[in-house]
């Protein structure tokens, strides 16, 4: 009991927390020495790796929970199975390919970003969501803020970024340059997903500078694929009627 006491006390001097909080009774094997350093590492590995995850679903600020399985091809023609297949794969993210989804509202281009995110998760990478609105924000008020600094850090680290909704609100010159700054630091080595109702030729009205916005475009689709979404609106096809829910 007193070498237990001894693992468990280096344990907690070494920041292992779980083998220092674990009661062993249940798995220790007094005679196997081995077995048992294995089972306690092993055992903190998988408490770190929850730990990790937990974190990082934290930290992406994923705001709903889509999956590919629910998208439904049939409605939305512009993206096939296999397209899909190939982006649940996720191999394009370790060769930091970029994804722009383009289309009027209400085609999917959220929920496929959503589907890609929470599978990126549940893989291991580090992912972060935001609109365009907020990321804007982030960049504006990072000197300032220390919530911001602490996003714009972890943007910057991240394999993934997904940019919700470029196009809803206008942008002036300067957040256009600090948008593109930020574009060009993560410039090969992360993977960006951007959903815009305007297409390219909108985007320089948008940024209100067609040379930035150009060069801009230039980073963002040299290794890329464009997606385009058509049709009508999901959610107006699948509107749901409080009447006809109450009646039934
Ligand atoms: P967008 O971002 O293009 O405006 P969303 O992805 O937010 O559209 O889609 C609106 C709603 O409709 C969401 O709840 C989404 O899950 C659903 N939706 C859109 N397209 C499909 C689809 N093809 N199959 C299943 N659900 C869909
Ligand atoms: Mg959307």
């Amino acid at each position: 009991m007193d070498n237990i006491k001894a693992i468990k006390d280096y344990a907690k001097k070494l920041g292992l927390t779980n083998i220092s909080e674990t009661e062993f009774d249940s798995f220790v094997v007094p005679s196997d020495g081995y077995k048992f350093m294995v089972n306690c590492l092993e055992s903190e590995y998988q408490y770190r790796n929850q730990k990790a995850k937990e974190r990082r679903i934290k930290q992406a600020r994923i705001p709903a929970y889509k999956t590919f399985g629910e998208f439904d091809t049939e409605f939305q023609s512009g993206i096939s199975k296999e397209q899909l297949n190939t982006l649940s794969n996720l191999n394009w993210i370790d060769n930091i390919y970029n994804l722009i989804l383009l289309g009027p509202p209400g085609t999917g281009k959220t929920h496929v970003a959503l589907a890609i995110g929470n599978r990126a998760l549940e893989m291991g990478y580090k992912v972060f969501f935001c609109s365009m609105d907020t990321l804007i924000h982030i960049l504006k008020t990072h000197e300032i803020s220390r919530a911001s600094a602490t996003k714009l850090n972890y943007i910057k680290k991240c394999h993934l970024l997904i940019i919700d909704e470029l196009g809803y609100l206008p942008i002036d010159k300067i957040e256009t340059n600090m948008f593109f700054q930020l574009i060009s630091y993560l410039y090969e080595h992360t993977s960006v997903i951007i959903t815009s109702n305007k297409g390219f030729d909108g985007w320089a009205d948008l940024l209100g500078d067609t040379v930035l916005a150009t060069a801009l475009l230039d980073r963002l689709t040299y290794k890329c694929q464009v997606i385009s979404l058509s049709g009508d609106s999901y959610r107006l096809a699948h509107r749901q009627n409080i009447f006809k829910e109450l009646q039934k």
